[in-house]
Order: C-alpha cells, then structure tokens, then sequence
C-alpha cells in the first residue's frame, strides 16, 4: 500500500502543534522541565489513539448501504436489523466499528457481512495483533508476558489470550507438518518427485535429540497437583546446510578445525513415539528432497532410537556422533577414574587425540582398562564400542563434514530448554507441543507462512 504522503504531513503537523501547546500551556514555576523521554511515550500513546480510532472509524465507512434481505448459511434469509457496533482488539487495542447486522433466519443465526469480509471475530483478538502476542509467547512465560506486551503495546493483555494466540499458531504448524506427512505418504506423488526432482542441496545434514518437558496441568478442583506431574520427551529434529565460517569470525576452538557453521535451519518438533516422529522426518525430508541429496549426514546422540530411525528412513545417510558428546563421556570417565592431575589431564589428552583421529579402538582399550574399579569407564568403553562407525572423526574431517559444534544439544536447547523449561511453566501436552511447534516455526524463519494462515482473508490491496 502506498500513503499519501500529504496527508500523511498534514496529520503530523497536526500532532507537532498539538504537544507544543500543551508543552506551553503547562504552568512552569515549580516544574521539573519535561523529558524528551515523557514527549515521546505520551506521542506513543496519543498515535494509539489515533490508530484505535481510524482503524475503527476505517471499518465502519467500509460498510456499504445495506440490503434488506441476504441468505443464510443454512438455506434460509436473514432480514437488515440494524446499524451494530462490535468490538475488536487490534494491535492498538480495544476498537469498536458499526456494521449491518442481520437476523430473523428459523435457525436462530445472526451475521454481519463486514465482518466475514474482514475475517473480524467481534470480541477477539485481530490476526495482526495475535502475530505479536504469538511472538511474545514463544519466547517469554505465558505468565510474564502481559508484562513484557504493555511495554511495547501500551495497553493490557492477558495471560490466556497470549496463550491461546500462541498455542493457535502451533497448531497452524502441526496442520501444515500432517499435510506434509500426508504427501510422504503419496505413491504418485513420490514417484513424481523421483521422475522430476527439482533443486536438489548437495550436501543436507539432520540432527535429532530429545529433552524432558514437565507436564503438570493446572489442578483440578479437588486434586492435589503431583497426582499429574510427569516427565515427557519432546523431540527435535533440525535440518540445516553448513558453510565456512569466515576467518575473521572463527572462534579459538574453530582455528584448529574445518570451520563450519549451520545455515537454513529447519526445526521441527514434537512430544511422540519415535515411530511416529520417523513420519515427520520423513515427511520434513521429503519437502526437502533429503532421500535425493548426494550426501546426508546425520548427528547425533548416542540415543537408539534416533540411529533407528535414521537407518529406516535414510539408509545411505552418513551417521555421526556428535563430537562433543563422545567428548563428554571421555571427560565423565577422567574425573571418575582419576581423582587427581595430572593423571587425569594426561589420560584425557592421549584418548581425545586418539578419538580426534578416529582410532575409537583405542579409545575403547583405555576405557576398558579401567572399567575394573570405574562403573563409568565400562559403560564408555560399551558406547565407543557401539558408536565406533559414527565416530570415524578423522575420516569425517577430511571429507570435510561438520562432526559437531554442539549443534544437536543447541538445537534442542533452543526450542525446550529456553521455552518449556522457563521458571513457572505448567505445561499439558498439547500446550507443550502447540507452543514448542510454534516456536520452531519461528526459529526456521517460516513465521510469516503461518501468519498468512492465521488471517482468514488476505485483502486485495
Ligand atoms: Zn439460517
């Protein structure tokens, strides 16, 4: 849309005179001299204002002379009542219009044309306030952010709107993920993809992990809440390519390796059996062409059901356990093993090194040698032993793949820890998965896709 900028002047001309006769009309004997700080907030609010008023002034001279008569959804007619006000809450708040209303039809439904044609639900919230509120609730607890909602919108909203606007647009997600497990599951549709695959990346990695969520619904009337308290895991996938990071922004750690950093990151998520988590990546890969790319890589955990679904799904894709979990048990082992430098350093610097060039069997022989007298060292010793073919570091660096930068743990971080896991939460599982869902929407910059979803009519500008 283009503004008239005239009119556009003419307005702020309007508001500058405004402030500066208030700004003179304010007695000055005995006053703190006004703030640039307090012109603009109060220029804030009085712009609300003004947006309050045109929006709704806007909507009501977009009601058109009314017919006397229209049909009904259920078959019948509905006669003109009357010129009606309704009441919406757009992003500058609380704003009321005047529109036709129409009733009298035998199944006891009323409708307002202005209404459908501007996809307005009197009384809720508009689609381009439940965008920002959305925003906030995927990144602030439902219960902090009305707070965090009045600074930047200047007026009040409450905790279940935002969780409900929130947990809408999760729910917007999940639709388009069943459609994209609907598709996957498409004979024709897949043999067509096989004939004409498009663009293809030629190198696509995936990474999976899972964190425990707290569920504990709100008690009910009567019931003590740890009756319902339980642990449940969500579930996370990434999909990303890398690129080299630049010279000049490596970190110290990155100097001494190939330095890769991820790039268009696509998350999904969910709180499911692996088997039905195996349908979303498959379906997620799909979209992605991921079964057609030269080289997949996946890292990893050394969780089972992760490599399970991995081999099912994508059997050619190339397994690798993130470097910087093997890391971590060998650190486990030292501290457990050793309880004094520099012992412990000297064991731990020979087996990463080992580990680094890929020579996991003698990893596995210095655990061993001391899983007599250290539980830990045994448990590592079976877990270098199972993962030894994911752990090939030295072959995985000369072809140049990235083998971990703590990317599967930040991936999942990023959509539990930071969100579901802020203090206050008190999740269901839907609730959960609808906020989790929506913030991995936002996190793999697919957001505006589900706002346009959001808006129930798109208007022809
Ligand atoms: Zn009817």
């Amino acid at each position: 849309m283009d503004y008239n900028m005239e009119i556009i002047n003419g307005a702020a001309t309007q508001i500058a005179e405004m402030f500066k006769s208030m700004l003179m009309n304010q007695p000055q004997e005995g006053q703190e001299p006004v703030t640039i700080a307090q012109i603009e907030m109060s220029m804030r609010e009085a712009l609300r204002q003004i947006g309050v008023q045109a929006l709704g002034q806007f909507l009501s001279v977009m009601q058109t002379t009314p017919a006397s008569e229209i049909s009904c959804g259920c078959g019948g007619s509905l006669q003109y009542q009357r010129m009606r006000e309704a009441l919406i809450i757009s992003v500058f708040g609380k704003t009321s219009y005047r529109r036709a209303y129409y009733a009298g039809c035998t199944c006891q439904k009323g409708r307002a044309q202005l209404d459908e044609q501007f996809g307005l639900e009197p009384g809720a919230v508009t689609a381009g306030l439940a965008q920002l509120l959305a925003l906030a609730g995927i990144e602030f607890s439902y219960d902090q952010s009305p707070k965090w909602l009045q600074a930047y919108l200047l007026f009040d909203v409450s905790e279940n709107t935002v969780r409900s606007e929130t947990e809408r647009m999760g729910a917007l997600q999940e639709k388009q993920e069943d459609a994209l497990i609907q598709r996957s599951q498409d004979e024709t549709y897949l043999q067509e993809r096989q004939r004409q695959p498009g663009p293809v990346v030629s190198r696509l990695y995936g990474s999976m992990d899972a964190a425990k969520v707290r569920i504990q619904p709100r008690p009910k009337k009567n019931q003590a809440p740890e009756e319902h308290e339980d642990w449940r895991d969500m579930k996370v996938l990434c999909w990303f390519e890398t690129e080299n990071v630049p010279p000049a922004q490596r970190s110290a750690r990155q100097r001494k390796q190939v330095a890769l950093r991820a790039k268009n990151l696509r998350y999904s998520c969910d709180i499911t059996e692996a088997d039905d988590f195996g349908k979303l990546l498959w379906a997620t890969g799909c979209d992605l062409m991921a079964d057609l790319c030269p080289e997949l890589i996946f890292l990893g955990d050394g969780a089972g059901w992760i490599w399970n679904l991995v081999s099912r799904y994508y059997p050619h894709a190339i397994q690798i356990v993130d470097w910087y979990h093997a890391e971590e048990h060998l650190e486990a082992v030292a501290s457990a093993a050793f309880p004094q430098d520099p012992d412990r350093s000297n064991w731990l610097e020979g087996v990463t090194q080992a580990l680094w060039d890929g020579q996991v069997e003698q990893v596995i022989s210095a655990c061993q040698a001391l899983a007599a007298y250290c539980e830990l060292a045994r448990k590592a010793a079976h877990y270098f032993y199972t993962h030894a073919e994911r752990m090939r570091y030295d072959r995985f660096r000369t072809s140049g793949y990235m083998i971990g930068s703590g990317t599967v743990e930040s991936r999942c971080k990023q959509i539990v820890s930071q969100r579901l896991k802020l203090p206050g939460a008190q999740w269901t599982v839907s609730g959960a998965v609808q906020t989790a869902k929506a913030r991995a929407s936002w996190l793999s910059g697919h957001w505006q896709s589900l706002c346009h979803h959001r808006s129930p009519l798109s208007l022809a500008v």
